[in-house]
């Protein structure tokens, strides 16, 4: 067989990252043996992965296909929700800037609710639902009302986002642990069960959700715990989408990074040696460097 010349300037790797539409796909619809069917009444429970809608598992397009009512969160995309049948109903789940939104008890009373009425209810979340996705709590609350369920697991942003930024989790030079954490309470708060100092000894690479906010209090946390000042760290903003960035800088530095480069939610904040692979990695949209 002859080998192929690949075109390996810039404008043919942008290239190969343009995006058809769902609907004018050249890929047939795939059908496979195996895939289940969605009865009434029961209540599926899924991940969308963390935006690209390639990232979706065939479970979860199945679910799409013949889902009567879609429960959704904030961060699952339009071109997601535009594989649902015609007849489907879109409920927005996710919270609403200012305006009222719907609490953990109203999103599973409505599960309960829709299930009982003998829709075929899709539950859909951004990335793994039972990686920080309180997926948990939807299941056993389905379980206490005795509805039937089913969870189809995603490619969870700390793993799939970081692909696409060219920073592989685990990398045999460098850790044999990783630790996933969410960023949320990091402080003195007391609802707070984290104990980065335990962290900051034990995870040579430490992968960091819903951080944003908290940032300045992380780096000092793990600093205080021994973490050098000057160790690789990578904020990856809207991960596998369009508008993905990822920056790279140095722990002591990364609250102001973010503030410079105007990273926002959602992002994804990975410390440690890892990080350094994405310069020869990184292989979807930019990088950028604080340093
Ligand atoms: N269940 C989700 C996580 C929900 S918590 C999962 O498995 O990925 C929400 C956090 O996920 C965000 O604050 C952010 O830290 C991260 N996240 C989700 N999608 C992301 C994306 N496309 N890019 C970067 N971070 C993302």
């Amino acid at each position: 067989m002859s080998k192929v010349d690949k075109d390996t300037s810039p404008e043919a790797a942008q290239q190969d990252i343009v995006r058809l539409k769902l609907s004018q796909s050249p890929v047939p619809d795939i059908e496979l043996q195996g895939l289940p069917v969605f009865a009434p009444g029961w209540v599926w429970l899924a991940g969308a992965g963390p935006g690209d809608p390639g990232l979706l598992t065939l479970h979860a397009v199945n679910a799409l296909k013949q889902a009567d009512k879609v429960v959704y969160d904030a961060l699952v995309s339009e071109d997601i929700l535009s594989l649902v049948k015609p007849e489907a109903e879109l409920l927005y789940a996710g919270k609403r800037g200012g305006k009222p939104s719907w609490n953990q008890q109203d999103i599973t009373d409505k599960l309960i609710e829709l299930a009982g009425q003998g829709h075929r209810v899709l539950r859909l979340k951004g990335g793994d639902p039972f990686v920080f996705g309180r997926g948990g709590e939807e299941a056993q609350a389905l379980v206490a009302a005795q509805v039937p369920f089913r969870v189809i697991p995603g490619i969870s942003a700390g793993v799939g986002g970081l692909g696409y930024a060219g920073i592989p989790v685990t990398h045999r030079d460098v850790n044999h642990a990783v630790t996933f954490v969410t960023g949320h309470l990091a402080g003195k708060h007391e609802n707070e069960l984290l104990d980065w100092h335990a962290i900051a000894k034990a995870s040579p690479v430490i992968v960091i959700y819903m951080a944003m906010s908290r940032l300045a209090v992380i780096a000092d946390l793990l600093m205080a715990a021994g973490r050098a000042g000057d160790e690789p760290v990578a904020i990856v903003t809207h991960a596998t989408t369009p508008n993905q960035r990822v920056v790279t800088g140095r722990l002591a530095e990364a609250a102001q990074m973010a503030k410079q480069h105007r990273l926002e939610p959602p992002s994804i904040i990975v410390i440690g040696g890892v990080v350094d692979l994405a310069s020869t990695l990184a292989w979807f949209g930019s990088l950028e460097s604080a340093d």
